[in-house]
C-alpha cells in the first residue's frame, strides 16, 4: 500500500511555507510564498489554499493520497473548533479558520498552535522521542514552550498551556508585548537581548555590531553568532545574562513539573547553542533541585523550522487516526 502523507503549513506574517511529509518517505517536496501583511481574511485563506495546491503539485502525489492539511498557528488556537482566538503577528482574532480553509480544500483540515506542533514533532521525530515528560522551548523573536505530559501533548483547560515566554522572571522589568512587565520572553528572548545590546552601543560602548545598529538594522541571530565567535564583550555580556535567566526559569519549571528532558530550539538557540547550553546549564542545576534533575536531559534540538512542519503528522494521527 502507498504510505499516505500530510501537508502541513507554517503560517507566518510574512511568509507561509508548505510541505508534504509522510513518516517514510521524510519530507517529499516544500513551497514558499510570501504574504501580504495587509492582506484580508479572505485573501489569506486565499493564498492559503493556493499554496497546498501547488506543494500538492510540487509532490506529484494524488489528492486521495493525502490525508490532512495541518494548519501551524503562531497564536493560541482550539483544535477541536478550529478557531484561532488571537494570533497578533497574522492580525487574525475569533476567527474560525478550519472552516473558512474546508470551503476551499476538499482534504481535512486540521489546525494547532505551531509550538504545540514544534513539541509533537520533536517528540515524534526528533530527540524527542524516547521523553516521557518533556519541555519543548523555543527562543527566538519571542519564547515559546510545549509540554509533552505522560507521552502526549498538554494543551490546558483553554489550549493556552506552555506559554513560558509569560512566566512572571522580574515584576519591574521591560514592558512584554502581552503588556504585562518583566516576563521572561521580556528579558531573555532574542529581541530582548538585542534591544540591551542596542542600549550599550547607544550609550557609547564598543561593539562590532556599531555599524549595524547605527544603520536602524534588526539584528539577527546569525550576527550576535559572529559576534560572539570574534569575542565581542558586549554580545557576549547580553547573551550571557540572557542565559542565566534562562537556565534559572527551566529549573523553576523542572521543579515544578519533573521533566526527563527539556529540548531548546527557536533561531537563537540554533545560532548559539555551543555557547549557550552550558551557560544554560549552569545556571539551571545552581537552582534546581537535585532529585528533580535525576536523569533529566537538557539537548539542542536539531530540527530547526521543521519541528512544526514534523508535528502535523502526529496531529493528523490523532485527531483523525490515520497512519501517514
Ligand atoms: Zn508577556
Amino acid at each position: 500500500m502507498l504510505q499516505k502523507s500530510v501537508v502541513s503549513v507554517d503560517m507566518g506574517g510574512t511568509k507561509v511555507l508548505a510541505a508534504i511529509l509522510n513518516s517514510e518517505e521524510r519530507i517529499i517536496a516544500r513551497v514558499e510564498e510570501p504574504i501580504n501583511p495587509n492582506s484580508s481574511k479572505s485573501e489569506y485563506i486565499g493564498t492559503l489554499a493556493n499554496i497546498v495546491k501547488n506543494v500538492i503539485n510540487e509532490a506529484g502525489i494524488k489528492k486521495k493520497d493525502i490525508e490532512a492539511v495541518c494548519l501551524g498557528v503562531p497564536g493560541s488556537v482550539n483544535p477541536h473548533s478550529g478557531v484561532i482566538g488571537l494570533a497578533p503577528n497574522l492580525g487574525l482574532q475569533d476567527f474560525n479558520i478550519k472552516e473558512k480553509l474546508q470551503e476551499k480544500v476538499s482534504i481535512p483540515v486540521l489546525i494547532e498552535n505551531d509550538v504545540n506542533l514544534g513539541a509533537l514533532g520533536i517528540k515524534n521525530f526528533g530527540v524527542g522521542k524516547k521523553a516521557i515528560n518533556m519541555l519543548a522551548v523555543f527562543i527566538g523573536t519571542g519564547i515559546g514552550g510545549g509540554l509533552i505530559l505522560d507521552g502526549k501533548i498538554y494543551r490546558g483547560s483553554k489550549f493556552v498551556a506552555g506559554e513560558i515566554g509569560h512566566v512572571l522572571v522580574d515584576k519591574n522589568g521591560p514592558v512584554c508585548g502581552c503588556g504585562n512587565r518583566g516576563c521572561f520572553e521580556a528579558i531573555a528572548s532574542r529581541t530582548a537581548i538585542a534591544k540591551k545590546i542596542i542600549d550599550d552601543i547607544k550609550s557609547g560602548k564598543k561593539s562590532e555590531l556599531t555599524d549595524m545598529v547605527k544603520a536602524g538594522e534588526r539584528i539577527k541571530s546569525k550576527s550576535l553568532a559572529n559576534a560572539v565567535a570574534n569575542d565581542d564583550k558586549i554580545v557576549i555580556k547580553r547573551i550571557s545574562d540572557g542565559c542565566d535567566v534562562i537556565g534559572g526559569v527551566l529549573a523553576s519549571l523542572s521543579n515544578f513539573m519533573n521533566f526527563d528532558m527539556i529540548v531548546l530550539g527557536g533561531g537563537l538557540i540554533e545560532a548559539l547553542d555551543s555557547f549557550m547550553l552550558p551557560k544554560i546549564e549552569i545556571a539551571f542545576y545552581d537552582h534546581v533541585l537535585n532529585a528533580s534533575a535525576e536523569g533529566l536531559k537538557i539537548v539542542p534540538s536539531k530540527l530547526g523550522d521543521d519541528a512544526a512542519i514534523w508535528g502535523g503528522i502526529a496531529l493528523a494521527e490523532e485527531f483523525l487516526g490515520v497512519k501517514v
